[in-house]
C-alpha cells in the first residue's frame, strides 16, 4: 500500500528538512492531509516532487511530520517498528542494566522512549503513531532477556498535543510499588509509575559517581538534589560534609531515605536554591564543591534571554561561596543553551565574582541519549567542571 504524500511549499525561509532535519511544521506544507491520516506514515516531497523520506503524520500537532526513514514508501507497521527497536537496542551496551534503550528521533522512532531499570522497562508513547502501535512495541520489547515487567508511562502532558489521553498501566496488570534499585553502586527507592521523568535522572547517572570522585575531603553542596544522586556519591567517596537541597519536600524525603538505606550521612533540606544563596551570600568559602543541576530554564528559543540571566545569577552566587581551589560542577539541560552560550555565561559569572576559573572537564549526556548531527534538539545536557582560584 502506498503512503499518502505531503508536499512542502515554497517558503521564504528554507525548511530545515531540506538540510536533513527530521521535522516539518504545519506552516511549511502546501496543504494539510485529512484527519484520517493522523498517526499514519506519510511520504514527504519537496515543491518539485523530489522525495524527502517517510515520517509519521499528525495534523493536530504544529509538528505535523516527523521522519523515521530516509526513503519514501516505508510502511509504519509492526515489522518496521520492531526493526528500529532491535537496531536501537543493538547500538547500546548490553551490560548496562539502567539506561535508555530507545530515544525517539535519535533512534528513528519519533515519540517512543524506552528506559530500562534492571528487570523493568518503562515505555512512553508520546505521538499518536507510536500509541497506535503500542501493542506491537510491547510484544517486541517482551522478547528482551531478564524482564519482569513493562510499565506504560503514558502520563506526559505532551500527549494531549497529539490528541491522546493520559494514563499509566502495566503489562502484567499488577501494581508496581516503589522499590529499591541499585544504580552505580547506590540503592535508590524509585517510583517507576509516578516519579519525575521515568523514575530517575538516568541522563545524569554517569555524572553522579564521576563528581563523587572529586568530593573526597570536601564540604559539598548539592543544589537541586532531587533523590540525592550527586550527594550520595559524594558522601560515599568521603566528603567532609554534604548538604543537599531541593525545593520539593518529597524529593528531600527521598534523598534522606536513600541516605539511610545506604548508611551514608548527608543533610537534606527543603529550600529554594536562590533563597539559600541569598541567605548565605556573605559566607565566602563555605563549600569546597558545589553541584548545580537545575531544571531546564528555557525549553524554547523565546525563553533564552531569561534563562541565560538565571544561569548567570546561579553560577555567580555559587562561585562566591566556593573556597580557594573549590570546584563547581554546573549543568544545563535547556536545549537552546548550547555549549558556547553556557560557557560565555559562566565566564561572565566568574568575572562578576572576581574569580579566575579553570575548566577541569566538559561533561555531556551519556551515549544512550545519542546526539544526532541532523537533529540538534537531541543535544540538551551540557556541563562544566570548573575550579576557582
Ligand atoms: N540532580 C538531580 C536532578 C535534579 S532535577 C539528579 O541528578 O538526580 C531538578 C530538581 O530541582 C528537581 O528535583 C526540582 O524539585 C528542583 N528544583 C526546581 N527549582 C528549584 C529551586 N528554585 N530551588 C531548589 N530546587 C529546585
Amino acid at each position: 500500500m502506498n503512503n499518502p504524500v505531503l508536499s512542502l511549499k515554497r517558503c521564504p525561509r528554507r525548511p530545515r528538512v531540506l538540510d536533513g532535519h527530521p521535522w516539518v511544521f504545519a506552516g511549511e506544507v502546501e496543504t494539510l492531509l485529512p484527519k484520517s491520516v493522523n498517526g499514519l506514515a506519510v511520504d514527504l516531497v519537496d515543491p518539485r516532487r523530489r522525495p524527502l523520506g517517510t515520517g509519521i503524520y499528525n495534523s493536530r500537532s504544529k509538528l505535523v511530520w516527523r521522519r523515521f526513514a530516509r526513503d519514501n514508501g516505508v510502511p509504519w507497521d509492526d515489522s518496521t517498528v520492531a526493526g528500529r527497536i532491535e537496531a536501537a537496542v543493538a547500538r547500546r551496551d548490553p551490560s548496562v542494566r539502567y539506561g535508555r534503550l530507545v530515544w525517539s528521533e535519535a533512534d528513528d522512532l519519533p515519540g517512543l522512549v524506552v528506559d530500562r531499570y534492571d528487570d523493568v522497562l518503562v515505555v512512553q508513547a508520546l505521538t499518536l503513531a507510536v500509541d497506535r502501535l503500542l501493542p506491537a512495541i510491547v510484544d517486541c520489547l517482551q522478547s528482551l532477556p531478564d524482564l519482569a515487567e513493562i510499565v506504560r508511562r503514558n502520563d506526559t502532558p505532551v500527549r494531549r498535543q497529539e490528541g491522546l489521553d493520559l494514563n499509566v498501566s502495566t503489562v502484567s496488570g499488577a501494581d508496581v510499588p516503589s522499590r529499591w534499585f541499585s544504580i552505580e553502586g547506590i540503592e535508590f527507592r524509585l517510583d517507576l509509575t509516578g516519579g519525575q521523568k521515568t523514575g530517575f535522572y538516568l541522563d545524569q547517572r554517569e555524572q553522579h559517581p564521576a563528581v563523587g570522585f572529586l568530593a573526597k575531603g570536601r564540604r559539598v553542596l548539592d543544589a537541586f538534589c532531587h533523590q540525592g544522586g550527586f550527594a550520595l556519591h559524594c558522601a560515599k567517596s568521603g566528603a567532609a560534609s554534604v548538604l543537599a537541597i531541593d525545593s520539593s519536600a518529597e524529593a528531600v524525603e527521598n534523598a534522606r531515605a536513600n541516605a539511610a538505606r545506604n548508611g551514608l550521612t548527608i543533610t537534606a533540606e527543603a529550600a529554594n536554591v536562590f533563597d539559600f544563596f541569598t541567605a548565605h551570600r556573605e559566607e565566602r568559602g563555605l563549600f569546597d564543591l558545589i553541584i548545580l543541576d537545575p531544571p531546564p530554564f528555557a525549553r524554547s528559543r523565546s525563553a533564552l534571554d531569561g534563562a541565560l540571566r538565571g544561569y548567570k545569577e546561579l553560577n555567580l552566587r555559587a562561585l562566591r561561596l566556593l573556597s580557594p581551589g573549590g570546584i563547581l560542577a554546573t549543568y544545563t539541560c535547556s536545549q537552546p543553551v548550547d555549549r558556547a552560550l553556557f560557557r560565555s555565561v559562566l565566564a561572565d559569572a566568574a568575572h562578576d565574582a572576581r574569580r579566575s576559573v579553570t575548566i577541569l572537564g566538559e561533561p555531556r549526556q551519556p551515549a544512550d541519549h545519542p546526539v544526532r548531527l541532523d537533529f540538534p534538539e537531541s543535544e540538551y545536557l551540557r556541563g562544566y567542571w570548573l575550579q576557582a582560584d
